[in-house]
This record gives structure tokens, sequence and C-alpha cells, in this order.
């Protein structure tokens, strides 16, 4: 069974649980062809080569492999990568394919040239990661049929296709599986002029007038992250739409900013709860993720994949062997005094 989501061409197919809430929302937004996905240059580039060297081969793109915080942009650079290669993109996530003939039976359905998506590929389970190897390696499926000294292995042929996975944490996926991808390409955070440009696009789609400043104010804001600037424009529209305010001005946009926690360094209250247990807590640091998880009543895998990142980036934190670290930023941010001792222990002077 195949759930079509949108256009021809991408579908959602089983085993897949939930579509994800704000889904149409996100497709409303999402850019269709490269010249459309702003910034990630680099990544660009090698894409666009590959993708030419494979149509000249008459071949489809090498299994490509995507990795980055949540948001960045890695469904959508699936999802491109079909459109540019005018094939039709299936998705699933790791987490949804549940037993070895759930993958068979996607790629049994494959058609020559078709993107197999699977978001969270390193949620997939190792009995189904080895029927991965041989359909990445030689487009074949080895089946083994019945058990015990009667069983007997087959062979199903598959068309050619591409394999283009997405993870949040490159670290958890195996080295036999990492080693399958030809291609393997990390997204950035998105720099401030990116930025801009994308809540100036997302503005135009959504029909909202920005008053001179704002784009770049919000682009500040956003974790540096597309899907948090897509969020935050909608809500700044909607805060703007109940006061029956045509065009935002700065004043709308930082009121909503800060009703919604989010500080003027684009920090939330999650970062700022996180920042302000390793201080008051532990000391500054070092302190372990789980503890740190108990502390902040978040989990583990929430803090390591979605706030670290951009907290490290912007050097708020710092993660060592013996656990993660505020630095003086980060005390500066919040205003807080390095008391002496962890000055010397944490800062060396
Ligand atoms: P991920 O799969 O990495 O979690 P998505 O691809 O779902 O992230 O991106 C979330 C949203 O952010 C998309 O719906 C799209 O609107 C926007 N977006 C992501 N990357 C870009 C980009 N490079 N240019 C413009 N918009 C982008």
């Amino acid at each position: 069974m195949a759930i079509i989501r949108t256009a021809r061409k991408e579908q959602t197919v089983t085993p897949v649980k939930t579509v994800r809430e704000n889904d149409s929302f996100e497709q409303s937004l999402r850019p269709r062809a490269l010249t459309e996905y702003v910034g990630q240059g680099n990544v660009k580039e090698h894409l666009l080569v590959y993708m030419e060297a494979a149509r000249k081969r008459g071949e489809p793109l090498g299994h490509t492999l995507l990795h980055g915080p949540p948001g960045l942009g890695k469904t959508t650079l699936a999802l491109i990568i079909g459109h540019e290669m005018d094939a039709q993109v299936r998705v699933t996530s790791g987490p949804a394919i549940e037993k070895p003939g759930d993958l068979a039976s996607l790629l049994t359905n494959l058609q020559a040239g078709d993107v197999l998506f699977i978001d969270e590929i390193h949620r997939l389970r190792p009995a189904i990661e080895e029927v991965l190897y041989s359909a990445m390696e030689d487009f074949a499926l080895d089946l083994m049929l019945g058990k015990g000294p009667s069983a007997r292995s087959m062979r199903l042929e598959l068309k050619p296709f591409t394999l283009v996975g997405a993870t949040t944490k490159t670290g958890s996926i195996s080295a036999p599986l990492r080693d399958r991808f030809p291609h393997v390409f990390k997204l950035a955070f998105y720099s401030q002029s990116e930025m801009r440009h994308i809540v100036e696009r997302t503005a135009k789609i959504l029909q909202v007038m920005l008053e001179d400043g704002v784009a770049h104010h919000i682009a500040g804001c956003c974790r540096a992250t597309p899907r948090i600037a897509n969020r935050l424009v909608r809500s700044i529209r909607d805060f703007a739409q109940v006061r029956n305010e045509e065009t935002i001005s700065l004043t709308r946009a930082c009121d909503t900013l800060h009703a919604l926690g989010i500080d003027d360094v684009g920090l939330d209250r999650t970062d700022r709860a996180i920042l302000h247990a390793i201080i008051e807590k532990f000391g500054g640091g070092p302190v372990g993720l789980s503890t740190l998880a108990a502390a902040t009543a978040e989990e583990e895998e929430t803090l390591e994949d979605v706030y670290e990142p951009y907290l490290l980036q912007q050097g708020y934190l710092q993660r060592t062997p013996k656990g993660r670290i505020a630095t003086r930023l980060a005390f500066d941010l919040l205003g807080l005094m390095v008391p002496e001792g962890v000055q010397k222990n944490l800062f060396g002077m």
C-alpha cells in the first residue's frame, strides 16, 4: 500500500507509522529545485557534478548519505534529488521499518531510477541493515527461505535505485552501512545572510509583508535552522493577524519572539535552562549527558541532537571527555560572574 502525499513524484510508502504534524505547512515551503535551495554551496556544487555524471551514464545517482542537526534541509534535499533526476521519491524512516520483510517489500516495489529516502537511517535494526547491504551494492536481495537444515537462500534482482539516507547522528551508523554510501554530505548551520534569504522567501510564500530590518532580526533568532525560521515567521504572522496588522514591524516581531521565550541571540527557554543548569547546579561543569538530562527534564537524545549542536557552534558549550562545560560566553550571556575557583578550573587562568 502507498499513501500518495503530494505531487505525482513524492510518495510516503508504508511501513510508515505517522505522517509528521505540520507536514502540509512544511510541504508548502519546501524548495523544489536545487536553484531554490538556499546555502549549502559546497554540497550543491558536488551534487550537481554527481547528478550530471549519473545522467550522462544513464544511471541513478550513487547512494547518498545526508547528515546534520534536525531542520537543516535533509528531507528537502532528498526530494530535490528526486526532482532533479526526474525520479519518483519514496519516503520512509528507520524506525518505521520493523522487519526485514518490510524493507524487502519496499525494495522490490521500486522502479528503475527511483529514490528511496530513509529518514533517521541510524535507527534501522541490524537485521534490516543487513538486507540493505546487498541491495545497495548489487541491486539484489538475498533472502533466506525456510529454517534449519532445509533452509535455502534465494537471490532477487532489484531495479537500480538511489538510496538517500538522512541522519542526525553519523556516529550511530555502523561502518559497513556508512561505507556503502559513495556520497556523504554534512549539512552545516546557515549563515545570517542565508537565514535572511530563507526568512524572506518564507514570508513571500506566506504572503507576509515585513518592514525593513525585520527579516534580518528574525534571521538572527532562528538557531541558523530553516525549519525554525519557518515556524517563527508563521507565529509572527499569526500574532500580527489577530491585531489586524498587515505589515510586520520590528516591534511586533520582537514582542512575538519574547512571548515565545526567544532572546535576542536566538536562544529559547530550554537552551537557557541547559546553560543555567550547568552553571548553577554543576559549577560550570563538566557534567555528564545523563545527569544534565535529568537536571533539565529533557531526554538525552533531544539534548544531544536538538540543543547541543547549536550551543556548541555558538561557543556557549564545550564537550570534553569528562562531560559538558559552560564557556565564559555562557556566563556572560546569563549575566553571571565566573567564580574564581571555577575560572581556574575551567578556563585555566
Ligand atoms: P530535515 O530533514 O533536515 O530535518 P527539512 O528538509 O525537513 O529538514 O527542512 C525543514 C524545512 O526547512 C523545509 O520544509 C524547508 O521549508 C526549509 N528548508 C530547509 N532547507 C532549506 C534551504 N536550504 N533553503 C530554503 N528552505 C529550506
